[in-house]
């Protein structure tokens, strides 16, 4: 496999980067994970936009025009044997002489480094026979800005491990007693036949997966709202499902052990990963 580090291709274990670099000192960068299938980047744009309002809430230059991006992306993907994989992404601030929490001044070069993951089947692709998955409510522990796409996850990987320990797959996170989001995902519920999911803020990130999620509803006519889930709310929900750029949309059927509606994936959730599924196979073939 090959990563991309700085301007040059190489095999990942060419690629090195100092240990002053704030990325490793002070977690000072942002990330994107933009998933390709058949080796066409899906929802390329909105990712870019987000990278690009990322890097302006922390005051880092983007290196590179969205067209650049596009290459180095559409090139990495080549020289990775293309078909379905994740580019992620990430820039920090940079190297810098000494350990200094404010900023370097003048401004040195951000670090850039590209990799490719592989993305497993998501559960949307099969809706007839998806089994669905687990997950535990936690406390949401993390910072006032997640809507920025920090590389800084002590915390999601904190609340995520829990959750693995507790058998679980996922952490739906609560704040002041309301849903935010998964420890790497956005929350959605059905009640009633409606769909709802809290409203973007500082409190979670603005997810790619999330949006389009709410515009294929609404071009479905499918009723969405976009609003605040109590805590109780969320326990009586007849289903949950947890959506992110790798995973797509995910049914969860148990929560802190208790089923969610009648344990299975639902209706109102294979309706929606079917509209889902159609839209990424028009847009990347398949
Ligand atoms: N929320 C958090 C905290 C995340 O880390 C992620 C993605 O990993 C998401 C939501 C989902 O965002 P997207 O659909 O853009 O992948």
């Amino acid at each position: 496999s090959q990563v991309y580090l700085n301007g040059a291709f190489m095999a990942p274990q060419e690629a090195h980067i100092s240990p002053m670099d704030r990325g490793f000192l002070f977690a000072d960068g942002i990330y994107e994970v933009i998933p390709a299938y058949n080796g066409v980047l899906f929802r390329f744009d909105e990712h870019l936009i987000r990278l690009e309002r990322s890097l302006a809430e922390i005051a880092i230059h983007n290196p590179h025009s969205r067209e650049e991006w596009r290459h180095l992306c559409e090139t990495l993907i080549e020289r990775n044997g293309g078909g379905n994989l994740s580019v992620y992404l990430q820039i920090s601030r940079g190297a810098t002489e000494k350990r200094d929490h404010a900023f370097p001044n003048p401004p040195v070069a951000p670090t850039v480094f590209m990799m490719t993951g592989a993305i497993a089947i998501p559960a949307a692709d099969s809706p007839d026979t998806a089994s669905g998955s687990k997950a535990i409510t936690l406390d949401d522990i993390r910072w006032a800005r997640c809507d920025i796409k920090s590389i800084s996850l002590l915390p999601n990987s904190l609340l995520r491990q829990q959750a693995v320990e507790a058998g679980a797959s996922e952490a739906i996170l609560l704040r002041d007693g309301f849903v935010t989001e998964g420890s790497a995902s956005n929350v959605f519920v059905v009640i009633a036949d409606t769909i709802i999911t809290p409203p973007k803020s500082h409190a979670i990130l603005g997810g790619i997966t999330r949006d389009l999620v709410v515009e294929l509803c609404r071009s479905h006519h499918i009723p969405i709202e976009e609003r605040e889930i109590p805590e109780n709310q969320l326990r009586q929900a007849d289903e949950i499902w947890v959506t992110s750029s790798t995973k797509e949309i995910v049914p969860i059927i148990q929560l802190n052990n208790a089923p969610v509606g009648d344990g299975k994936p639902g209706q109102v959730w294979k309706k929606v990963a079917r509209h889902y599924v159609n839209f990424k196979r028009r847009l990347c073939g398949q």
